[in-house]
């Protein structure tokens, strides 16, 4: 299938590793122009050389940390004035620490704020005159399988992806005349630093090894399996291309079928 996406501009946040790497390159494999943006400069320009070598679409590297104040504006000011315009906004951060309730102290409350909400506001602000202008545009959301089924210890992510999620469903309808689809998408437990991370505090608090917290969650997994962030990719150079025109305003789960709604 032509997903219709070469000549594009995608901005991919937060693509050094992860899902926002494997997002990256799934777009520069269909032709699109990239600016991907972290906070380690040495990691960001080694996906950056690594991603341009393989794919020989040019690659934008902007080092940055999401969450400090005006840096989502600068990140969209140099992709900008390196491409002119960008047509695609990948939408993505590190996640925030785990914890219940009583382990979060408001400076904990308001950097995740900063990392998981603001920084999507902002990113989106400066990239919505361009994409209203031209009549074109798409904005995919990296949240997490949490907005549909909230999963246990992570208040942070809980709390914070549904008010993206919010925001997103009512810019869906306000920015839908523009030609300009907003999308959400979902990952499940995909095989990253973040899992590890994730498995070792869950190892730290129960006293198991990690690859022991690791074999609970492929055990709620109907495919028994972590995902791969390429198959996470897939769908999302989907969501981004011409051919999902008519789709938005939608949240869509890669989660090996670990979310139990029905919708
Ligand atoms: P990862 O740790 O593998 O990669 C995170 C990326 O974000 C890296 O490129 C890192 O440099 C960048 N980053 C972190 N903090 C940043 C900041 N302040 N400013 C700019 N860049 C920053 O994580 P991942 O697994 O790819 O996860 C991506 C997102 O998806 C996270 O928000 C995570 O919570 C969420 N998520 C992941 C999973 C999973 O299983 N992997 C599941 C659900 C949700």
């Amino acid at each position: 299938m032509d997903l219709g996406l070469k000549g594009k501009i995608a901005l991919v946040a937060a693509a050094s590793k992860g899902l926002g790497r494997a997002v990256a390159e799934e777009l520069a494999a269909e032709g699109v122009s990239l600016v991907i943006c972290a906070r380690g400069e040495a990691e960001l320009r080694a996906t950056a050389a690594a991603i341009e070598a393989a794919s020989g679409v040019p690659v934008l590297a902007v080092p940055a940390d999401l969450a400090a104040p005006g840096a989502p504006a600068a990140v969209v000011a140099a992709a900008l004035a390196r491409f002119g315009r960008v047509d695609v906004l990948v939408t993505n951060a590190g996640g925030p620490p785990a914890g219940g309730f009583d382990a979060l102290s408001p400076e904990m409350w308001d950097a995740a704020t900063r990392l998981l909400l603001t920084s999507v506001v902002e990113l989106t602000r400066a990239v919505l005159p361009g994409m209203k202008a031209q009549g074109w545009g798409r904005i995919l959301n990296i949240t997490s399988i949490s907005v549909k089924q909230p999963v246990d210890n992570l208040m942070l992510s809980n709390s914070l992806r549904a008010a993206v999620t919010g925001m997103a469903r009512t810019l869906a309808t306000e920015v839908a005349p523009f030609g300009i689809t907003v999308n959400n998408i979902l990952p499940g437990y995909t095989r990253t630093a973040r899992v590890e991370t994730l498995a070792q505090a869950i190892a730290t608090r129960d006293g198991i090894a990690p690859a022991e917290a690791q074999a609970r969650w492929e055990n709620e997994i109907p495919m028994r399996r972590l995902g791969e962030p390429r198959e996470f990719g897939a769908l999302a150079a989907f969501l981004c291309s011409a051919r999902a025109s008519y789709i938005t305003a939608t949240s869509i789960p890669v989660d090996g079928g670990w979310i139990k709604g029905l919708l």
